[in-house]
């Protein structure tokens, strides 16, 4: 996971501005990737300006480095490693200059044929700066382009050949371009400002920026924007037979005010409580939430079953996210500073949790822990999806079985090493109601071992990425 955002700007007075639109966009999805961040403005095509750091957006960018950044077109990222580690050498944007102009790409996603790809470039003599899949996609596309010179022709290609999933900004000599995969696993979207155009991974960072989001980018599309005030040009360059929308953006990723394909995630969070409540009912005093991404789902459960939903577990606000912290020793000591129970609230009360998911386990059992050591007579989980059961591939650190407890164990065993009085996952037929959409639009690899795309040594469906499965 990780976000992007792109804007295509008036000539501004202020020749900072989009430098600062993309710091405003990149903060709002500071929630998708606080390992590194970095952005690249360019003004009319005449070159590029970069700045790019470790660490999260405020801490990276200075006023004076935003100042630096003068141009009226860019692109910027948020990163959380999937392929390749967390160091400099990989945040991106990454910057390409070629013969015929210049590159930066900016992407969210993961390539499932990276190797092989990398492999086949390394042989033509090309050299990597990185050990990232964005970088392996900047070289295919300007492999393309030197081939092809038009940009949806270079495009096309590229599709054709990724296996996997991206969404993206770049910077094509100055001009700002949208891209989505054909299966749509990974989000984007545009929206219209007072001065231009932005395209962002989610819908909060165009409206952090004042802007009326517009729509998604389509699955298979490209979107080329020229200038800020004609519309941008589209392409749909491939179709699948099926869309594979990550069902995780819905239950953990996304922002819970984000607008995704379509759908309002908070409203998707409190449908996934109601359901949860339907399906796992149990007695209690009070209903809970794992703040923040188990908030609207508690409330769902509490609407549903009629238990008042109290808050109990406080969060420190100044501690990121820990399932986005790849090192396990980092993990631990973050869970440690980042809740604290409201003991008054849960002391000889039967108390109903709700998370969103359980992947290594170790989290949800120290919060079980901690609500008994502070007097709760019974603590009952129920989680917003089913168990997690396979990697992903696709873009989300969750990196083989042997770290996702329900691999392994059984629901009973889960709630045996969790130490709670019950454990309850909503089926996966209650998930997709919640969401929306028919299973079959949506990508659930890592709750059912089944991917959209092909994968060596797991099951995949029918709508791989095979050219024969679209229609150009
Ligand atoms: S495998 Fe899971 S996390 Fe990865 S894209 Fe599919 S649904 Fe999302």
């Amino acid at each position: 996971m990780c976000g992007i955002v792109g804007v295509s700007l008036r000539e501004p007075l202020e020749p900072h501005r989009a430098a600062y639109s993309l710091y405003y966009g990149l903060y709002a999805l500071q929630h998708r990737g606080q390992e590194s961040a970095g952005i690249v403005v360019s003004r009319d095509g005449e070159g590029s300006r970069i700045s790019k750091g470790m660490g999260m957006v405020p801490h990276i960018f200075a006023p004076d480095d935003l100042k630096r950044l003068q141009g009226n077109v860019g692109i910027g990222h948020v990163r959380y490693s999937t392929t390749g580690s967390s160091r400099i050498e990989n945040c991106q944007p990454f910057i390409i200059d070629y013969k015929d102009g210049s590159l930066a790409v900016a992407h969210n996603g993961n390539l499932v044929n990276y190797a092989q790809l990398r492999a086949g470039l390394e042989g033509e003599g090309r050299v990597f700066t990185s050990t990232t899949d964005t970088e392996v996609i900047a070289h295919l596309l300007v492999k393309e382009l030197l081939i092809h010179k038009d940009l949806v022709e270079a495009v096309r290609e590229l599709m054709r050949i990724l296996v996997g999933a991206y969404s993206l900004t770049l910077l094509v000599n100055g001009r700002l371009v949208a891209i989505r995969d054909p299966l749509g696993i990974r989000p984007l979207c545009i929206g219209r400002l007072e001065n231009g155009w932005v395209a962002a991974s989610e819908s909060v960072a165009i409206d952090t920026l004042g802007g009326r989001f517009l729509r998604d980018v389509k699955p298979g599309e490209i979107l080329m924007f020229n200038g800020a005030d004609e519309e941008p040009r589209s392409a749909r360059l491939y179709r699948a037979a099926t869309t594979a929308h990550c069902i995780f953006e819905y239950i953990y990723l996304a922002r819970p005010d984000a607008i995704l394909d379509g759908r309002l995630v908070y409203d998707t969070r409190v449908r996934i409580g109601e359901l949860l409540a339907e399906e796992h009912p149990a007695e209690a005093d009070v209903v809970t939430s794992v703040p923040d991404s188990g908030v609207a789902s508690a409330i769902g459960y509490s609407d549903r079953s009629g238990i008042p939903y109290r808050e109990t577990l406080m969060k420190n606000r100044y501690v990121g996210r820990t399932f986005i912290m790849p090192e396990a020793e980092m993990r631990d000591i973050a869970v440690k500073l980042k809740l604290n129970v409201l003991g008054p609230q849960v002391k000889d009360k039967r108390v109903i949790v709700v998370d969103d998911s359980i992947v290594r386990g170790t989290t949800v059992r120290r919060i079980v822990d901690s609500l008994k050591a502070r007097g709760a007579r019974e603590v009952h989980m129920r989680i917003g999806s089913p168990p997690i059961t396979s990697p992903c591939y696709l873009g989300v650190d969750m990196k083989s079985k042997g770290e996702l407890i329900a691999s392994q164990h059984s629901v009973e065993e889960v709630r045996r090493f969790i130490h709670a009085d019950s454990l309850g996952y909503l089926s996966l037929g209650g998930l997709v109601r919640a969401v929306g959409m028919t299973e079959k639009h949506l990508c659930t690899g890592c709750l059912t071992g089944v991917y959209p795309v092909e994968v060596p040594g797991e099951k995949w469906t029918a709508r791989q990425m095979k050219l024969s499965h679209f229609t150009p």
